[in-house]
């Protein structure tokens, strides 16, 4: 069938575009509707447990074929809690399958439950909605994390260990008082939490949670379901709901958005996913009787078919809908058409506009199974709303994910200037928009910031390490695009394999490797480089000129300063746009052995950031000349610290082009 799912006949006559694919509740009735256009017969079969091992089902009754190769089925009363799968004879077989559009399952994601959501809403749920919705993406700081890897650790203090509310424990601390968990996010500054898979994936067992288990998730089971082992009980399907939405409750009142990192390129197993089992051979991409691998996992999703393509946006608008969720990240967006990328945001942004999306858009060898352009960074142009991880950056300031010894910048390359000042401006060779580049050096793949550098420069004291850290961050802080950190990385996160190297690959890794270290806190290394992010965050915040939304406004702004040694960069940024409340900024960047002295533009300049200390107040003044100390950073300020004085320099501002032209431009109160 692989070949005939693809043609304009099928898709013609076999597209069904109707709202209500599932089971839907009300408390007299529940309606069921499944696609399955190949099926020669379809019945549901209602038991008593979401556990599959029980055996009680309570009875099974047949489904009606209907348009577009649905199946129809009413049961009446009260339904809900009751537990259902789908038996579907296809070629004379006969599969027992979950529902793809499954709102929650019973342990391990073999059985539906039929739910009535609103009952899951934790209080005030009504009201409850983004607290940042950001004026241009650029806006955002994203900091990445797994649910687990918050809590387990023993010096985190918090109770709810490896659970989606223990994001939401408030007042915990190190032994020595130094605060943790959503405490610690929150005082660092970030606008968006960033959560690797939340939704119900396979590779941990959820009937045996007592062993501890850690996976990082990327293997779907269950697309629209809330994962269980993060919840306090996987059994009953509402408790999943009702927590994660609690968490999300949590982090919003918190201040903090949250976005989901979703994985529709592949699943778990092609034959054992209820999609394929209802329609065999329908959601992944098949040629010539072989999956496609280009995710490397078996399998990679045909997003270019019409079903599919409905199954992806349906199940995005879902949870932005229903659990209020601010951003998607997408894995290997590459495999994904680009028309089904521009359906999802086009779609989602009718009622959320506010919503987040990136991915990665690296280029894979898979095979569509109709011709059709693929979500890679270089056809970015052609899916405007949706931002792209910037590994041009990664690679320019710590050197190749692929060689691990490679030099970057802030290790002592040579020879990437023009990488590093086009990545500065938010527009690498394959951008040419800031609002889609993520700035990033550290993410759950590859080695952690600290560790990656300690491969590139064993011959370096920890001091000097750091010292580049630090200059790391500054750079992709301060540059146009979207920044995004991985948890930890502002106090030293590494994962020491025990035998004096790092751990690359932690997928599967113990919570030891894993788990954020808290007590690291009370080292004064660790602890000075959090209040350094920190530091940088808020300068982040307090100038609006470091996230300009438009390309105009980028080049006729920055200015780039020749500097005389190879390892040292500089730029200046002029104030008259976006309200700064600056009247230049000037950075400079050196990864040199020796002290730096570059001339300044006139004026005195206050330095907000340099090697030790960043923030948006002044730690001294200076005129004439700049000099920067070894590997690190300087940021000065001429002019306006804050945004204090915006209402009077919109008055008087002299070419207000943020509000003519582009109509990208940013305004802020
Ligand atoms: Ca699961």
């Amino acid at each position: 069938m692989s070949d005939v799912f693809s043609t304009n006949d099928f898709e013609s006559a076999y597209t069904y575009e109707g709202c209500d694919l599932g089971a839907v509740w009300s408390s007299e009735k529940t309606s069921f509707r499944v696609w399955a256009p190949t099926a020669e017969a379809v019945w549901v079969s209602l038991y008593q447990s979401g556990n599959p091992a029980s055996d009680d089902l309570m009875e099974y009754f047949p489904m009606i074929r209907d348009v577009k190769g649905t199946w129809i089925a009413e049961k009446n009363g009260n339904l809900n809690g009751i537990y259902y799968t789908y038996l579907v004879k296809v070629n004379g077989r006969i599969m027992e399958a979950c529902d793809p559009y499954a709102r929650t399952t019973g342990v391990n994601g073999q059985r539906a439950m039929i739910i009535d959501l609103a009952s899951t809403n934790p209080e005030g749920w009504d009201l409850d909605c983004n607290p940042n919705p950001l004026q241009s993406f650029t806006d955002a700081v994203i900091y990445e994390l797994h649910v687990r890897d918050l809590s387990l650790d023993k010096s985190s203090g918090i109770r709810n260990k490896g659970k989606f509310l223990g994001l939401i424990e408030t007042g915990t601390k190190t032994k020595s008082g130094i605060p943790t968990g959503l405490d610690h996010i929150k005082d660092l500054g970030i606008t968006h939490l960033h959560l690797l898979p939340v939704f119900d994936y396979g590779s941990v067992d959820e009937n045996h949670l007592e062993v501890p288990q850690f996976n990082w998730g990327y293997d779907p089971v269950n697309f629209n379901v809330p994962e269980g082992s993060y919840s306090t009980d996987p059994y009953h399907g509402d408790v999943r709901v009702r927590e994660m939405k609690q968490m999300i409750k949590g982090l919003h009142d918190n201040g903090i958005s949250v976005v989901m990192d979703v994985v529709y390129n592949h699943v778990y197993h092609a034959e054992e996913f209820c999609f394929n089992k209802i329609v065999p051979g329908y959601f992944c991409r098949v040629i010539d009787g072989t999956y496609t691998n280009g995710s490397g996992c078996g399998n990679d999703t045909a997003s270019e078919r019409s079903m599919v393509r409905k199954y992806i946006v349906d199940s995005v608008c879902y949870w932005a809908d229903e659990y209020h969720i601010d951003g998607f990240r997408f894995d290997l967006v590459g495999l994904i058409d680009v028309d089904t990328i521009n359906a999802i945001t086009t779609e989602v942004h009718k009622t959320h506009p506010d919503v987040v999306f990136y991915g990665e858009g690296w280029t894979l060898n898979t095979q569509p199974t109709k011709p059709c352009e693929l979500a890679v960074q270089k056809n970015c142009h052609l899916t405007p709303g949706f931002a792209y991880f910037n590994d041009t950056l990664r690679d320019a300031l710590r050197g190749s994910v692929f060689f691990s010894d490679a030099l970057g910048f802030v290790t002592g390359a040579v020879g990437i200037g023009e990488k590093l000042e086009a990545c500065f401006r938010g527009l690498p060779a394959w951008c040419g928009d800031p609002n889609q580049t993520v700035n990033y050096v550290s993410c759950h793949d590859n080695n952690t910031l600290l560790d990656r550098i300690s491969l590139a420069a064993p011959e370096r004291n920890m001091n000097d390490r750091i010292r580049m850290n630090k200059l790391a961050a500054v750079f992709y802080m301060t540059a146009q695009g979207i920044p995004f950190m991985q948890a930890g990385e502002e106090m030293l996160r590494s994962k020491p394999d025990g035998k004096g190297g790092f751990i690359e690959n932690s997928y599967n890794s113990s919570d030891a490797v894993n788990s954020l270290k808290w007590d690291h806190l009370d080292i004064p290394q660790c602890r000075d480089t959090y209040e350094y992010y920190k530091g940088l965050i808020a300068f982040r915040k307090a100038h609006p000129v470091l996230r300009m939304s438009s390309v105009y406004d980028i080049l006729s702004n920055m200015i780039p300063v020749p500097c005389e040694n190879e390892h040292t960069g500089a730029f200046r940024i002029r104030g008259d746009v976006c309200f700064e409340p600056a009247d230049e900024l000037f950075l400079v960047f050196s990864a040199a052995d020796t002290a730096q002295t570059i001339p300044l533009p006139d004026g005195i300049w206050h330095i907000c950031i340099d090697g030790d200390h960043a923030g948006t107040e002044s730690i001294a003044t200076i005129k004439g000349s700049v000099t920067v100390e070894p590997l690190s950073a300087m940021v000065l300020v001429k002019g306006a610290l804050e945004q204090t004085r915006v209402s009077e320099r919109i008055s008087s501002h002299p070419t207000l082009e943020c509000l003519s032209g582009t109509g990208s431009a940013l305004f802020r109160k």
